[in-house]
């Protein structure tokens, strides 16, 4: 056996591999490269979804002849120079990879100068330099990658449709231009305009772009600040959900990254108020020293560690909690124009499905074209500062003390006026006409209710009249040995009664009363079930259950003193917009919006 060390065009091409999976890899690197080359302005053009040719151009602080020619090297760097350096990157590169691997597997020119004299440009084909010369001095950089992977078949074969990559790269171009609103971006396909944003620093303004009006106008503002971190963004309204988590951006000292542990907490913020398995819209941009971030994870960056992660996480989910709590959620119609000035590529439904690959759909279709800039920007800062802000501003911080104050606000006082189909409670007051699904808000009511019965310690025990038996198989019956103590947090009291069945004889008194068997039993499935269940977790499902069975159902007659308790009682709960499914509750029809409809104004 022998050990060579590799020639540097082999290993360059090896990286290339980790570094250079698809053309949206290649976009991703040279625009991370314009970004940290502090440019203001940076175009990137495509041709056949990266895989003819791929040009960025840039108006950054360029390179001069001597740095040109060393920035293809393997692991050179002007981004950290020693390993104090690499705890301390504020830049989104810093392994000196890129540019060698992207050399290394197409045909690269490069225009560079720093703008006092005349620049250089390169021409390198498979990582060799066949030419250079002088080119003018425009400060910035210019890179142009023609047939990526020309000398890689395998991983050209491996290329997806022309439209999975043009997602890819639609999808890269969304993420960067979010996390650098100060940047002004313009994205072209095949001499087609797929993004184009003005670089006024408003990250509001670049989502408008990419998801569209409708979108933004139900987006909430959130902030707040602690110790290490600076949290901003924004959250949409819970009516606005995905069927994908990748609409829950996560932005860290300007780089895009994916974080498990922070998804996970904007959902339990989210909690009850997203319908199951739907997910939520959501940008948060997290502001921390470098220090306390490892970014040298993975080499495409998308993953890191953080050290203070639990506070983190705290953080958001309790900002996005906040935010709810003391805004009124409750959906209402948009007030349309006449259908001809609003074709239905601008009609955005609250359900409506995006995929990935949808991306590229939606911006040639969906946003820009049909936003006139100026209208569009106004709009924006209407509704979101007008309404959504000003509950957001006026609220002190909510302390759950004041919870229940703060919903009787959310919702105002509605007088019934009657009963829909049995079904939807009809309601007015000075603002409009409102209508309520009886069931969901029941359920609210309910689940609420039992939720706080079952947090608390009370262990006051009522007999039962007839006590309930249960059978069981052994292996059931070792599961409910083991989660004795969980099953008693939310009010079962097992006894065993032989090898193969448990009987209940006494119950908390708030236990629901005439579907006992059938509650329990459920309950023990949700047990058996699921593996390591939580006290948390177990009493979550309890009280869903619970207040399932309790609820009137629909086509369920109700007076008007039945309606008015049932209104009073969802108004005090603290979500009262959606059922603990996630359902709307309430539904409003503005008096603006009537008056509209039957043409009393124009
Ligand atoms: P890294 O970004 O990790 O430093 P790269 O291979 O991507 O490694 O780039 C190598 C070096 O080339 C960078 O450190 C930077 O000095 C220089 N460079 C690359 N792109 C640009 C650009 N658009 N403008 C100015 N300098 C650039
Ligand atoms: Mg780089």
């Amino acid at each position: 056996m022998k050990i060579y060390e590799l020639p540097d065009a082999l290993s360059n091409k090896i990286a290339a591999g980790e570094v250079v999976e698809r053309p949206a890899s290649v976009v991703k690197e040279l625009v991370e490269n314009s970004i940290d080359a502090e440019s203001t302005w940076i175009k990137v053009e495509v041709k056949e979804a990266g895989l003819e040719s791929i040009k960025v151009v840039d108006n950054g602080r360029g390179m001069d002849e001597e740095d040109i020619s060393k920035a293809f090297l393997r692991h050179a760097t002007s981004k950290i120079k020693n390993e104090i350096d690499l705890f301390h990157v504020k830049t989104l590169g810093f392994r000196g990879e890129a540019l060698a691997s992207i050399a290394s597997v197409s045909k690269l020119t490069i225009k560079s100068s720093e703008g006092n004299h005349a620049g250089t440009s390169l021409y390198i084909e498979g990582g060799t330099i066949k030419q250079t010369t002088k080119t003018d001095a425009r400060q910035g950089t210019e890179i142009k990658v023609d047939e990526l992977f020309y000398n890689t078949p395998a991983r050209l074969k491996y290329m997806k449709t022309i439209h999975t990559e043009l997602g890819h790269i639609t999808e890269t171009m969304y993420r960067l231009a979010m996390a650098h609103p100060d940047i002004r971006f313009e994205v072209v396909h095949n001499d087609k305009v797929l993004l184009q944003t003005t670089g006024d620093g408003d990250l509001l303004h670049v989502l408008a772009k990419i998801y569209g009006m409708n979108i933004v106008r139900k987006m909430l503002k959130i902030e707040a600040e602690s110790l290490d971190f600076k949290l901003t963004g924004f959250v949409a309204k819970p009516e606005i959900t995905r069927a994908s988590r990748n609409y829950m951006s996560v932005i860290i000292n300007g780089r895009y990254i994916k974080s498990i542990a922070i998804n996970q907490a904007i959902l339990r913020a989210y909690h009850t108020l997203l319908p199951i398995g739907r997910l939520p819209l959501t940008v948060l941009n997290i502001e921390m020293d470098p220090i306390l971030i490892d970014v040298n994870v993975h080499p495409t960056k998308l993953e890191v560690r953080f050290s203070k992660e639990k506070e983190l996480i705290e953080l958001v989910e309790k900002t996005i909690r906040d935010v709810f709590r003391n805004t009124a959620l409750i959906p209402s119609l948009e007030s349309k124009e006449p259908v001809q000035d609003n074709p239905p590529k601008q009609s955005e439904q609250p359900s409506f499905e995006l995929n990935r690959s949808d991306f590229v759909k939606v911006n040639e279709t969906n946003t820009n074209p049909n936003i006139p800039e100026h209208v569009a920007y106004e709009d924006v800062e209407d509704s979101i500062e007008v309404a959504d802000l000003a509950h957001i501003e006026k609220s002190e911080p909510a302390h759950d003390m004041n919870i229940h104050e703060h919903t009787a606000d959310r919702i105002p006082p509605l007088y019934p006026i009657g009963q829909l189909q049995g079904t939807y409670i009809m309601a007015q007051n000075e603002n409009g006409l409102y209508m309520i699904d009886q069931h969901a808000a029941q359920e609210r009511i309910k689940y609420e209710y039992f939720k706080e019965k079952l947090g608390q310690t009370d262990k006051t025990l009522q007999e039962l009249l007839i006590p309930i038996t249960f059978e069981f198989t052994s292996r059931e019956m070792d599961c409910i040995e083991q989660h004795k103590e969980e099953l008693e947090s939310v009010g079962i009291f097992f006894e065993h009664f032989g090898q193969k069945a448990c009987i209940v004889r006494s119950q908390p008194t708030w236990f629901p009363k005439n579907q006992e068997a059938e509650i329990i039993r459920e309950i023990v499935d949700t047990v058996l079930n699921e593996k390591a269940i939580s006290i948390q977790k177990i009493r979550e499902d309890a009280a869903i259950l619970m207040s399932c069975k309790r609820s009137i159902k629909a086509n369920h007659y109700l007076n008007l003193e039945d309606m008015n308790i049932l209104l009073d009682d969802l108004r005090k709960t603290v979500d009262p917009f959606t059922c603990p499914h996630g359902r709307p509750i309430i539904v409003h029809f503005s008096t603006y919006e009537l008056e509209k409809m039957f043409k009393r104004i124009m």
